[in-house]
């Protein structure tokens, strides 16, 4: 499991080989560049996913990512606005307008412990 740090770098990593994906794209110049290469070895080492191999085009690479970043920014696809979301602490549901990834009474209690502490 990936910590707070790991996960902030990951995001930032998908977001920058997304954006050289996209350029390259555009310019219909899909070999898949060693820069965004790298990034794909390192996601694939943060996430854990070693069964993953490397996409030959930009074009596949995009794809890629984005089913990397449906796993790590649930939140950054609307496509996931109808999927039912559950409390990482207790497993309630959420409401669907929740952006949070926790439930209101456990983030009460998360608040109140580090108040403790
Ligand atoms: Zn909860």
């Amino acid at each position: 499991m990936a910590t707070a740090i790991d996960e902030r770098q990951l995001r930032r990593q998908i977001d920058l080989a997304l954006g050289i994906c996209e350029e390259r794209n555009a310019r219909e110049d899909l070999e898949l560049p060693d820069e965004v290469a790298r990034y794909l070895w390192a996601l694939y080492e943060l996430a854990g996913r070693y069964d993953l191999s490397l996409p030959s085009t930009t074009l596949d690479a995009h794809i890629q990512l984005l089913a990397l970043r449906r796993v790590w920014m649930p939140l950054a696809d609307s496509e996931t606005d109808d999927v039912l979301r559950y409390c990482l602490s207790c497993g309630a549901q959420l409401q669907p307008s929740c952006r949070r990834q926790r439930c209101t009474r456990c983030r009460r209690e998360a608040a109140k412990q580090a108040v403790a502490s």
